[in-house]
């Protein structure tokens, strides 16, 4: 895994990871993100796609994956780098 220059690594590509996406890339900062999943969404994503969510502020209901699709739908513009299937295991 290469990282380049950025101005945020964010560890996790969970609901937290994807939407911090979001509200750096509206203080104008590029991000990229590192997850040992395959795929982005953390527990919604791997553990419950399917259950019904019902505590989203605004959304009465929506599932595990529906919520994944919404928060990567939200950062597309910002375009992040992911990299999948790949631990953070130190920081220098
Ligand atoms: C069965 C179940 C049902 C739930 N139902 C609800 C619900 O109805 N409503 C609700 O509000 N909450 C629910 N939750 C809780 C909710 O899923 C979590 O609060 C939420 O996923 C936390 O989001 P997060 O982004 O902080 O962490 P996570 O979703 O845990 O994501 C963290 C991500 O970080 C990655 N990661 C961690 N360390 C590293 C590392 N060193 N290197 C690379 N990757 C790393 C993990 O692989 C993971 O993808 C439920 C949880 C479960 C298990």
């Amino acid at each position: 895994m290469t990282i380049r220059q950025t101005d945020v690594v964010i560890i996790g590509a969970g609901p937290a990871g994807l939407f911090s996406v979001f509200q750096a890339g509206q203080l104008g900062l590029k991000c990229e993100v590192i997850d040992i999943l395959e795929q982005p969404g953390g527990q919604c994503a791997e553990l419950y796609p399917e259950k019904p969510i019902y505590d989203i502020p605004g959304i009465p209901h929506c599932s595990g994956g529906s919520l994944t699709t919404g928060l990567m739908a939200q950062i597309e513009r910002f375009a992040p780098i992911f990299h999948l299937g790949a631990q953070a295991d130190q920081l220098e």
